[in-house]
């Protein structure tokens, strides 16, 4: 049986994830490029104050590696930064990273994808796995005099550790799930924290309690506890959120309710009208969060919701001419969701290049592949099931499916396969048929929508994801 050549871009979570499920299959040959110099991917370049999962951390773990360890019901993000490190080791993957390097460029061509390099280097693979993320590249907001402030200013995916903060005015633009935990973890170390919400959004009451060292030591001995554990926040998550965001029903209206009821602890109600969202929860990515709402009632704390006018080297002004004095200036103003797997330009056999495919937006075959470019997959990739819901269970769902292409070669069943476009355009024309009853189309901006205004997302259940991928369909492709 021959081996199979596979590189494999990015060494996050999902760069791992499929490392690990091949080497699983037997399959050796393997090099994944990653252009920081360790593992983690999202979790190694964010490290703000407050960082924590939201998805808790006995169904955000390997199903195949649990962790008796998890100090909290969400983890913090130096955990799981630690917890994919040692994957890294345990699964014996880090011998197949290249650090420090960055694949610029791959072409299709005789058969093979060929791979340039940021170091000025060369490969080339069987098959090319991308593993590049979704929230990757900060968004910088378009704030006239924004370089003219004083004081540091940066972006929360790249926080600067060297800055003081304690004791000073520190200013915080957005309020997405990012902004929420800056100011639920900054409120009371800022001498005063003003927080700049463009959007009010719907924040789900999630109190991060501690897990005693009973509960790790039970954990440690049975290890039926993890799975356990999984198999809970796998089915609640499922059962209850997936549902409520992707069809009305009580599941809608009982998280709705708890939104509401959440936001009733602010007793101001002017401060209350001023966080009350304009749209219905969930449309945007739901916020979870046990101490926002106690953090910004604190004195010390401002919430701001004039229209930012511009910035000026002493603080920022908003449209009523008021000038917000303060000495560090934090940018939570999210990411590019949309370009995926780019700036890496991908050249398919025919010439045509990804950026040309996706022109009108990222569209895949079931997420995790693309008419015309054979042995080309995604983890990641359009449409994921990404909101609400642990990236890890879905990177493995993809890992596993891509996996069973890959033995398919390896038994000489194959060597070029490539959904098909038509497969592939029936496939899209049943996700925007459903969109509609999705809450993501009740009428709010979000990273969520595209180019078309519709939701880049997939509006079913991730285990409906799970179970399209569980199965692969042949006839959906062109192989030869
Ligand atoms: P985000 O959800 O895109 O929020 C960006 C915030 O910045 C919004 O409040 C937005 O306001 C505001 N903003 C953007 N440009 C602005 C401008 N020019 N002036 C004023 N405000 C501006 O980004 P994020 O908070 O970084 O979160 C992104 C995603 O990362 C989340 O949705 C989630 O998927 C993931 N995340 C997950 C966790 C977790 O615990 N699992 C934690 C953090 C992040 P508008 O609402 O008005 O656009």
């Amino acid at each position: 049986m021959a081996d199979p050549r596979v590189i494999i871009v990015g060494a996050g979570m999902s760069g791992l994830c499929m490392a690990i499920k091949l080497r699983q299959a037997g399959v050796g040959d393997i090099t994944i490029y990653e252009k920081a110099g360790a593992v983690g991917g999202t979790w190694r370049d964010n490290t703000y104050p407050g960082l924590t999962c939201d998805v808790p951390s006995r169904f955000y773990q390997f199903s195949f590696a649990t962790n008796p360890e998890w100090t909290h019901l969400y983890s913090p993000g130096p955990e799981i930064c630690a917890y994919l490190d040692d994957i890294a080791d345990r699964f014996d993957v880090r011998r197949h990273i290249v650090f420090g390097t960055e694949v610029t460029a791959a072409r299709h061509t005789g058969g093979r994808w060929h791979v340039e390099t940021s170091a000025g280097g060369t490969d080339e693979a069987d098959f090319l796995v991308t593993a590049t993320g979704v929230l990757h590249h900060p968004r910088h907001p378009d704030i006239p005099g924004l370089g003219t402030f004083a004081g540091a200013t940066f972006h929360s995916a790249r926080w600067d550790h060297d800055v003081p903060l304690r004791g000073r005015r520190v200013a915080v633009v957005g309020t997405g799930s990012t902004g929420v935990q800056i100011t639920a973890d900054l409120a009371g170390t800022a001498g005063r924290l003003l927080l700049f919400q463009r959007t009010a959004q719907w924040i789900l009451p999630a109190p991060n309690r501690a897990y005693s060292r009973f509960t790790r030591a039970a954990h440690r001995r049975l290890p039926v506890l993890d799975r356990l554990g999984y198999r809970w926040h796998e089915t609640v998550i499922s059962k209850v959120l997936s549902q409520a965001i992707i069809k009305p029903g009580w599941q809608r209206r009982l998280i709705g309710a708890m939104c509401r009821r959440n936001l009733n602890k602010v007793a101001d109600p002017d401060l209350r009208r001023r966080l009350t969202p304009p749209d219905e929860p969930m449309c945007k990515r739901l916020i979870a969060s046990g101490g926002f709402y106690d953090a910004v009632q604190r004195d010390d704390v401002e919430l701001v919701t004039d229209t930012i006018s511009h910035v000026e080297p002493r603080g920022i002004v908003t449209a009523d001419g008021r000038l917000h004095e303060a000495d560090v200036l934090v940018l939570a103003t999210g990411f590019d969701a949309h370009a995926y797997v780019r700036p890496m330009g991908l050249v398919a056999p025919d010439g045509r290049t990804l950026e040309e495919a996706w022109r009108d937006g990222p569209r895949a075959y079931r997420t995790v592949a693309l008419p015309g470019f054979p042995n080309l997959f995604f983890l990641m990739g359009p449409h994921s099931p990404i909101g609400n819901y642990s990236l890890i269970a879905i990177a493995e769902a993809q890992a596993g499916y891509i996996t069973g292409w890959i033995r398919r070669w390896r038994a000489g069943l194959v060597t070029s396969m490539a959904p098909r476009a038509d497969a592939t355009e029936a496939y899209n024309e049943a996700m925007r048929q459903a969109m509609p009853r999705t809450i993501w189309t009740s009428g709010c901006a979000s990273w969520y929508l595209g180019k078309d205004g519709l939701p880049e997302l997939w509006p079913w259940t991730p285990r409906d994801h799970a179970r399209m991928l569980s199965t692969p369909e042949f006839a959906e492709f062109d192989v030869s």
